[in-house]
């Protein structure tokens, strides 16, 4: 299996070079050269898999260039009742993914058992233990430098926290995040873990990001990596889900193995739901693909008329989903490749545009037909929305979900298929965002007993300006 460019770079890759690197030298996002097809066979066959011999499966049909012993290795090694311990009371943490019946035929795919209790934990573990697999067989080592304003940066910390060959320096705006996000990164003690509080806010922190990524010697020197949301790894991690869920919600129906699915996902950088689209086109039968929004509808807004408009920083609004506060979905142009025909030369066309902070517009075009053949819905959910399904859903089922899945849930309300299961993903639980939990409930969420206290914990943290020469000498003295 080979991966190229959506934007055409000519040399097909393999999945170990991809994985170390982020975008394609043109630009582009990697994917692979066709998507490997899953038969009924085979979903008749998995059907009863545990967690981590799925993803093996999944796995296999993405990844040649490691050994399929090593692969098995890794993906028993990321998939662990130990490391998914933070589900919810009577759930089985040899799961991974619990799935949780609302109401006859909708469900929720509880994807946030992990150790920072968001999904990103699903792809980063696995990343974790790709990237020390792989740097390990080169004899290579790598700086990962990131920003972060909550969620990725302790996703990234906590997958590469003593890992071999990995250092990670995350940059996050000093005081703005909530006190129990920054015990999560701060408390981290291992020595591969860099802290740094940059006296800005999140946008300078990514400025800083950029501009030691764009000085090419220092990059070069300091073999510096990203984990960001566009690499390629993170989306086949997440495909893995979309199976785990369709099985979970037909079992046990007549005709399993006839049924089709829908999902609804809370989407912001189009990661997660991409890979449901992938899932799709491997042969999973979901009928629907559910994109759920905030305020921030710049993708609702796509799969409703045709026009992608991202917008400017001033034009993004701070919402109680916060991790949908998105401007522009950095995995767009993956789906907007095949919706082309994969010709790199229209994705290039198109994100001229974008790259230069326009926008595209396919009414009128023969793609805006072949959209509808993709599968997919969309929706957007507001806070007065997100108050009153956190609300609803607490008070038929006692299960308190947190402020994105609740938009997923009152999106995923208004496209249901007679007949066809919908699964909301859950992305992250109810505790991470207390305050709004707060306000819709009047009582706190409550936590993991583990985590008890970790606001009292030592913190390791460098309060820096937000000066990337600073940051860049610290980098070097480091190394
Ligand atoms: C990252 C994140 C999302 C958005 O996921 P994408 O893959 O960027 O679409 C949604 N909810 C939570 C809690 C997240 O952390």
């Amino acid at each position: 299996m080979k991966y190229i460019s959506t934007r055409g770079h000519a040399v097909p890759q393999a999945f170990c070079d991809i994985l170390l690197g982020g975008l394609a030298p043109d630009g582009g996002l990697y994917l692979p050269e066709s998507y490997p097809q899953v038969s009924a066979a085979e979903l008749a066959e998995w059907r009863e898999l545990p967690y981590p011999a799925l993803a093996l499966k999944i796995l296999q049909k993405f990844v040649d260039d490691i050994p399929a012993c090593d692969l098995k290795t890794l993906a028993d090694r990321t998939y662990t009742a130990q490391t998914y311990k933070h589900c919810r009371p009577g759930r089985d943490a040899n799961d991974i993914t619990p799935l949780t019946q609302l109401a006859p035929g909708f469900h929720l795919l509880e994807l946030s058992n992990g150790p920072t209790l968001a999904f990103k934990d699903m792809a980063m573990q696995l990343l974790g233990n790709l990237f020390e697999y792989v740097l390990a067989r080169r004899g290579e080592t790598i700086n990962i430098l990131g920003a972060t304003s909550g969620d990725t940066g302790s996703a990234a910390e906590y997958a590469m926290r003593g890992k071999k060959g990995v250092r990670v320096f995350m940059l996050s705006p000093h005081g703005l995040m909530s006190p129990f996000q920054r015990a999560q990164m701060y408390s981290l003690q291992d020595a591969n873990i860099v802290n740094i509080a940059i006296k800005g806010m999140f946008d300078d922190c990514q400025d800083i990001v950029k501009a030691a990524f764009n000085d090419p010697a220092f990059k070069a020197r300091y073999k510096l990596g990203a984990v960001n949301s566009i690499n390629w790894a993170r989306i086949v991690a997440q495909v893995v889900y979309y199976f785990k869920g369709y099985f979970a919600a037909t079992n046990g129906m007549k005709n399993a193995n006839d049924r089709q699915i829908a999902f609804c996902v809370p989407s912001g950088n189009f990661g997660n739901i991409c890979a449901g689209h992938i899932a799709r086109m491997m042969g999973l039968p979901i009928a629907r693909l559910v994109l759920a929004t905030n305020e921030n509808d710049v993708l609702d807004e796509f799969f409703r008329t045709g026009v992608y408009r991202p917008r400017g920083t001033a034009d993004t609004y701070v919402t109680s989903s916060p991790s949908m506060d998105i401007s522009k979905a950095s995995n767009f142009e993956r789906f907007i490749f095949d919706l082309v025909g994969r010709d790199p030369a229209v994705v290039r066309e198109l994100w001229t545009g974008v790259d230069a902070g326009g926008s595209f517009d396919l009414r009128g075009t023969p793609y805006m037909e072949k959209l509808s053949g993709f599968g997919f819905v969309s929706g957007k959910s507001t806070h007065a929305d997100r108050l009153a399904t956190i609300r609803d859903v607490w008070k038929k089922q006692q299960l308190m979900i947190d402020t994105h899945t609740a938009d997923a849930v009152k999106v995923a309300r208004e496209h249901m298929l007679a007949g066809v299961p919908m699964v909301v993903l859950e992305t992250a639980q109810p505790v991470k965002f207390a305050e709004t939990i707060q306000a819709a409930l009047g009582r706190a969420p409550g936590r993991p007993q583990e985590l008890e206290g970790i606001e009292d914990l030592p913190q390791r943290v460098i309060v820096m300006d937000a000066d990337a020469e600073g940051v860049k000498a610290l980098v070097a003295q480091t190394c």
